[in-house]
């Protein structure tokens, strides 16, 4: 059975405006609408910009217009170079350090959150600062905090260098984390004497983390923590999506930044869940048409933060050589949405 016919037509409409309107060598030549080949697109819903990416990036659109331009921001504000570059042309300027920001401009700190220092340095310096950390990341810094007072060591899984991980670290003087990134680690750290806690990165694989925690739990049956991960609601719904587009999928695309953890994640879950293969692009032109010979179905999905307009940027570029049917698989409604910090909530509410 042909699936889901209105979208299939939806898409096919798409693929008029995008020949007439990009004009782009690659729509001249293409294949006579009658003459594309079918494609069979199974689009995993939840996908994409998640609470806590919306929230970041509408934080440094609010302090452009509250400030105006320049408002500097530490870091990517998320792990997605379109949105990058679309801040910048907006007026944002992305450094690496507190000290590239002059003393009398905002800043933003990251949706990944900072270590304490960086507010700290900010405050020394009196800069104006807005922090764009997730509430779900700052919730597992509350709870790293908790633990510490409560005199437990902390283990930390999670991967090394990512900036979550840094500034998670950072939460609490150095040697009070150890950080565990694999299942052979989690068999053979020797952590502190004495009480033991476990916290995570929120973006991490559910089932890789499930085992990690079993381990750890079979080792120290003491062990304190959440009753499962700190894996937050996107990362374990967009897997959840994934999971159900996968199986039997001759090539899986993965919409999302090659440093985005999250994004590198669904990969890895779609060849697991039984995608033939899984491919991560970060925009449509980074398609290589020869990956799609001998595709016939199709899995799509985008990373927690990448925008939707990228995902309907490729079926506008895959329906220049092929006929669309799409069929959405939503194996959850999301609700979520994040307050901005109070005196940009102020401003938002007020335009
Ligand atoms: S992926 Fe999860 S933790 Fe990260 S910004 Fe989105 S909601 Fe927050």
């Amino acid at each position: 059975m042909r699936p889901a016919l209105a979208r299939d037509n939806m898409h096919r409409n798409d693929a008029a405006i995008s020949t007439h309107s990009a004009a782009s060598s690659e729509t001249i030549g293409s294949p006579d609408i009658d003459a594309r080949p079918w494609l069979t697109i199974r689009l995993a819903s939840p996908r994409g910009f998640c609470a806590g990416v919306d929230r970041a990036v509408r934080i440094v659109e609010e302090a452009l217009r509250r400030y105006g331009s320049p408002v500097y921001v530490r870091h990517e504000i998320v792990h997605n170079r379109t949105v990058v570059e679309d801040l910048r042309a907006k007026g944002a300027v992305f450094v690496d350090d507190l000290d590239e920001v002059p003393g009398d401009a905002p800043v933003v700190f990251s949706a990944h959150g900072v270590p304490k220092a960086v507010p700290a340095e900010a405050e020394r310096r009196k800069l104006l600062f807005l922090d764009a950390t997730c509430p779900l990341v700052s919730k597992v810094h509350r709870e790293a905090e908790r633990h510490f007072s409560n005199g437990c060591h902390i283990l930390l899984i999670g991967h090394a260098g990512h900036p979550e991980v840094e500034g998670t670290l950072g939460q609490l003087p150095p040697g009070s984390i150890t950080l565990v990134q694999t299942t052979e680690e989690a068999a053979s750290v020797v952590p502190l004497p004495g009480r033991l806690a476990f916290i995570t990165q929120t973006t991490l694989s559910v089932d890789d983390t499930a085992e990690m925690v079993a381990i750890l739990r079979a080792r120290f049956p003491g062990l304190e923590g959440p009753k499962r991960e700190d894996i937050c609601y996107a990362t374990t719904n967009r897997q959840a999506a994934v999971k159900a587009i996968a199986p039997g999928a001759d090539l899986v695309l993965v919409i999302g930044a090659a440093n985005s953890s999250n994004s590198q994640r669904l990969r890895e879950v779609a060849e697991r869940a039984g995608a033939v293969r899984a491919l991560l692009i970060p925009t449509e032109a980074a398609l290589d048409w020869m990956e799609l010979d001998g595709v016939t179905t199709l899995g799509l999905t985008a990373g927690a933060s990448a925008p939707e307009s990228l995902v309907e940027a490729l079926l506008a570029r895959l329906a220049t050589r092929y006929r669309l049917a799409i069929d959405e698989r939503r194996v959850t409604e999301e609700d979520v949405i994040f307050k901005l910090p109070a005196p940009l909530a102020e401003v938002a509410s007020a335009v």
